[in-house]
């Protein structure tokens, strides 16, 4: 391995990989370090949902652009990763439901994004099949789908053929930082020196930071989805009702999931710092299971963590799936069939786990951190990252390369969690 890098990006996921190709598009000199494979974390595990709808209004002119890039990525990075933009549904099955949607769509009017409120009637035209007594909808069709996997591969294979270095199974453990500056990172053992290091690890992020010093506010989320085979046609719409969200591929298969029954594995970074995800907490109260076990005695095993302890942990996690939740796949299942009762008992092609990152205000940390100079934060997602993640890419290379971006990313600044800073919470599903 080379050991100097203009920009190193530690993290192979949409966000790394679509800024490592938007870098090397300005010719800049740049390295992605990824512990696993290109996509092992969330960016593999993702539905695959890429919408502007119900989007916080900070985040909607970077997600309006995104979704302005996704219908041509495909010829650009030369792969197909099945786009797909017939929209997006989401259905109520309450009064309450069904004002939040109105609200949100109040709110984001003047954005211009293009969204329909439906009626029970509406949604019948939408999707014919679909049993259920609904009160109403909310539909964007600008909004579409594509694999989450492919498209992060794609990217990190275009940005190889335009010269950035990608290397895979190589963690990062050490960041070095003198005079308040970057000076680049330690990874399989070997010093890598790099101006620029670019934190785009995921769940990883907060733990490896910590490491130099930094505290980022992040929590974790395990979620469950389903592949089911229907051998139909279901709907090319990806909708989310009260009870599981799908959408279908175009080979047949679909996706199913339950946004609003997460688990919870409390470990160390979910307790540091627990007042400031109490109001998102309380607003989805009924979205998550809090287990307390194994994972905080894992995190408890290394309270007083040396580099040689984050060596390890970073080590032994490598690889690791995260587990799927047996009975969340079982009432995404049957939350299907009670929606499609003539697809009978389809067959489970397979089901995964993924854990989320989210931040407070479920926003993400993008930018330079104030405190050292060259680090720079990407991550934070907080569970809808895919469909962001190009126009991401490129408002931090924009950032990385010139100093500034075209986006505003004051809402994403690395330091607004400070006292005082508020924040509207987001409600799940
Ligand atoms: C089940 C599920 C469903 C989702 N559905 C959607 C959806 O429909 N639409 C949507 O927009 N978003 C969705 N998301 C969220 C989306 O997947 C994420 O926001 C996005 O993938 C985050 O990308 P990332 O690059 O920040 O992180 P990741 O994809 O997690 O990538 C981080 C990478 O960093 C690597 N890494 C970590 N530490 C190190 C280290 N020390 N050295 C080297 N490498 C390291 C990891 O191995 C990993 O590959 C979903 C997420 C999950 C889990």
């Amino acid at each position: 391995m080379s050991g100097q890098a203009d920009v190193i990006i530690i993290g192979g996921g949409i966000i790394g990989c679509s800024l490592a190709w938007e870098l090397a598009k300005r010719d800049v000199d740049v390295l992605l370090l990824e512990r696993d494979d290109i996509a092992f974390g969330q960016s593999s595990r993702a539905w695959g949902f890429v919408r502007q709808q119900r989007r916080h209004p900070a985040e909607i002119p970077l997600m309006k652009a995104a979704n302005q890039m996704w219908p041509t990525l495909s010829a650009e990075l030369e792969a197909d990763f099945e786009w797909t933009q017939h929209g997006i549904m989401a259905i109520a099955d309450s009064e309450e439901r069904m004002s939040y949607y109105r609200d949100w769509y109040e709110q984001t009017r003047e954005f211009g994004i293009e969204t329909q409120l439906l009626t029970t009637r509406d949604i019948r035209k939408l999707n014919p099949d679909m049993q259920g007594a609904w009160v109403g909808g909310i539909y964007t069709p600008g909004d579409g789908h594509a694999e989450p996997g492919q498209a992060t591969k794609a990217f990190a294979r275009a940005a190889e053929k335009l010269g950035a270095r990608i290397r895979t199974g190589v963690t990062v453990d050490g960041i070095d930082v003198d005079g308040g500056q970057v000076r680049g990172v330690r990874a399989n053992g070997e010093y890598i020196r790099a101006r620029t290091v670019v934190c785009a690890a995921g769940t990883w992020s907060a733990r490896l930071a910590r490491t130099i010093g930094l505290d980022l506010l992040q929590r974790s989320v395990r979620q469950t989805v389903v592949e089911v085979e229907p051998r139909r046609e279901i709907s090319r719409i990806a909708t989310w009702t009260p009870g599981v969200a799908f959408r279908q591929r175009p080979g047949g298969t679909v996706y199913l999931a339950r946004p609003d029954d997460g688990d919870m594995d409390v470990d160390l970074d979910a307790i540091r710092n627990v007042g400031w995800f109490i109001p998102n907490y309380l607003e989805n109260r009924d979205a998550f299971r809090i287990n307390i076990g194994k994972t905080l005695l894992r995190d408890l095993k290394r309270i007083r963590p040396t580099s040689r302890h984050f060596r390890k942990q970073f080590a032994e996690s490598a690889g690791i799936e995260p587990a799927p939740n047996p009975d969340v796949a079982q009432r995404c299942r049957h939350a299907f069939i009670r929606l499609f009762p003539h697809t009978g008992n389809p067959e489970v092609v397979r089901t995964w786990g993924g854990v989320i990152d989210t931040t407070p205000d479920a926003l993400p940390v993008m930018g330079e951190a104030p405190e050292i100079a060259g680090f720079v934060w990407a991550t934070g997602f907080s569970g809808h990252g895919f469909g962001i993640g190009p126009a991401a890419g490129k408002a931090l290379a924009q950032l990385i390369d010139s100093g500034q971006s075209e986006f505003d990313l004051t809402p994403f600044r690395p330091d607004r969690f400070q006292s005082g800073y508020s924040f509207d919470t987001t409600k799940i599903g």
